[in-house]
């Protein structure tokens, strides 16, 4: 009998720990009222992995920001998506009970590109060119920003990179996180470049709109604002490049449609979220 090949021999010893993790790393990042937080995810990363990778690729993005002369310069919008930030925070202990808790960290990027992202944890960037172009009232900031909150609430990073690991297609990747193999500092530097390149299924994105919606609402932001938000960015793209998130965030006409649906049937949540405060001043750029 022919041996196993040595390549053959090495996979199949680092499949057996993934293996054993499939069996025990289904689980929900997130609970509550919305369906978009009931569904199982695997995960066989673990958030102390993630937090590594993020703090590292989080602060190189601050860093490269900086060094370009383009972090935090616009002390106005920086004011507005930290206010707008600081409201929706404390809701997301609807979804999950450690999240008001966490070390959320909101930055502006003074660039033209109309873009806005999440890590993991909650360190989010916005960039000035998606307030100025598209003159966003609070409501559609609250909107944008619910959905990319969204995403690290569910830990959609967490998710696509753990269904990475699983496909055996980053197996070198594998052995590091599974401590098999090379350096922490290799292991945290090759996770945070996969972080960033791995794109959001589609369904993530389908719950990333549908939390972050309610997330907004449960804030006080007119969950409508989300349908203008959209056709707002539609209009930008129409004969140019499209906008930068609307690269990762295709747009398409079911999508509004069934983001004007749950906005009808979010409105009384908003309603009890704004009885009592004063309409003016909710809407306020
Ligand atoms: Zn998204």
């Amino acid at each position: 009998m022919r041996g196993m090949n040595p390549l053959n021999r090495y996979r199949t010893w680092c499949m057996l720990p993934l293996l054993v993790g499939l069996l025990a790393g289904c689980a929900s990042t997130t609970q509550g009222s919305s369906d978009a937080a009931q569904r199982q995810q695997l995960l066989l990363v673990s958030p102390q992995q993630m937090d590594r990778m993020t703090a590292q690729a989080y602060a190189q993005s601050l860093r490269q920001a900086k060094r370009q002369g383009q972090l935090n310069q616009r002390l106005d919008v920086l004011a507005r998506v930290r206010r707008v930030a600081n409201r929706l925070i404390p809701a997301t202990g609807a979804f999950r009970a450690d999240a008001p808790g966490w070390a959320w960290e909101v930055n502006v990027i003074d660039h033209p590109d109309l873009n806005a992202w999440a890590m993991h944890g909650g360190k989010m960037a916005v960039y000035t060119g998606l307030v100025d172009k598209l003159q966003l009232t609070d409501d559609e900031l609250a909107a944008i920003m619910g959905h990319e909150m969204a995403h690290a609430l569910r830990e959609h990073s967490r998710e696509a990179m753990s269904q990475a690991l699983a496909t055996d297609l980053t197996i070198n990747l594998g052995v590091q996180l599974l401590g098999l193999g090379a350096g922490v500092g290799d292991m945290v530097s090759t996770g945070a470049d996969l972080m960033l390149r791995l794109p959001n299924s589609r369904r993530a994105e389908s719950e990333a709109d549908r939390l972050g919606l309610e997330l907004a609402a449960r804030s006080g932001f007119d969950p409508r604002a989300a349908v203008s938000l959209w056709q707002k960015m539609a209009a930008q793209s129409q004969g140019k490049q499209p906008p930068a998130w609307l690269s990762t965030h295709p747009s398409h006409s079911q999508r509004v449609a069934e983001l004007s649906a749950l906005a009808q049937q979010l409105l009384p949540v908003y309603r009890q979220a704004t009885s009592g405060r004063d309409p003016v001043v909710r809407r306020a750029p």
